[in-house]
């Protein structure tokens, strides 16, 4: 068939289906090699496997937002950090695999050592609260939105969770939102750079390098606060979800027999 096909359409059709080819070659390599990853992380002796009763208020609290996406069922193995590192998930806080459908978190993380550095501390059943919630995205088949869609998701409704551990709104943010808000803005940072121009009364980069860090220093408290206001704001929005969702307001339902008479669903005629 595709033999016909190649000879019918010619020489267009070669280039394509040597690319489409290509592709697919590409896309089995990567899956070959995640897999490879996966099952060594799953291997390794160090690796421990996290299954329900285990972090049971992580689930709980997760199952009770999203009863049908039956998140108990969910296997979730903690890794050293130094074997996702080689497994080239460098850096990550934990993930949530689509195709294997596990969870994988590293077994220590690095809580801000390096100077400036704005890195989460949160614990594991923080971390896995956030992961399942990635689970049901997934599991609810929502998760077709954007990177930014499926995060806002997974911090908004884990933001009730961090809420019962005592945490004030700005400590949820600042310990658990802003590594990843920051980086969004940060990677979008050029009206933040425009602001900080503005404010330094200039219209262009400094050419000095002391005006270039003092730049740099505008532009990062900048988008320090735009992050911290936008995690409040998520906080604020997924609280009035979660209320909605956990205190459905009663269908006090009635019906006008007076009002039903005079309108259209006359039933006396
Ligand atoms: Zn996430």
């Amino acid at each position: 068939m595709a033999r016909r096909y190649r000879q019918r359409k010619g020489e267009a059709y070669l280039n394509y289906s040597r690319q489409y080819e290509k592709a697919v070659s590409d896309i089995r390599t990567k899956v070959n090699l995640e897999k490879e990853h996966i099952a060594k992380i799953q291997a390794d002796s160090d690796t421990v496997k996290i299954v329900y009763p285990e972090f049971k208020d992580s689930f709980e609290y997760v199952d009770r937002i999203f009863p049908n996406s039956k998140v108990k069922e969910a296997t979730i193995y903690r890794a050293r950090k130094r074997l996702l590192d080689e497994c080239g998930y460098e850096g990550v806080g934990g993930f949530y695999h689509r195709m294997f459908k596990i969870i994988v978190i590293p077994e220590k993380r690095n809580w801000s050592s390096a100077k400036g550095a704005i890195r989460a501390k949160v614990t594991d059943d923080e971390v896995i609260v956030h992961e399942l919630l990635h689970y049901c995205s997934h599991e609810m088949g929502q998760a077709k939105g954007s990177v930014d869609v499926e995060e806002e998701f997974a911090y908004g409704w884990s933001s009730s969770y961090l809420s019962s551990k005592g945490y004030r709104d700005e400590d949820i943010v600042k310990n658990n939102f802003l590594p990843y808000l920051y980086t969004v803005f940060h990677n979008d940072r050029n009206p933040f750079v425009s602001a900080a121009l503005k404010d330094m009364g200039r219209s262009s980069v400094p050419r000095t390098q002391s005006g270039q860090e003092k730049l740099g220093k505008k532009v990062h408290s900048l988008i320090l606060e735009a992050s911290m206001k936008k995690g409040l704001k998520i906080i604020e929005l997924y609280r009035r979800k979660m209320d909605e969702r956990m205190n459905p307001k009663d269908l006090e339902e009635t019906v006008d027999i007076q009002e039903e008479r005079g309108g259209f669903l006359d039933l006396d005629f």
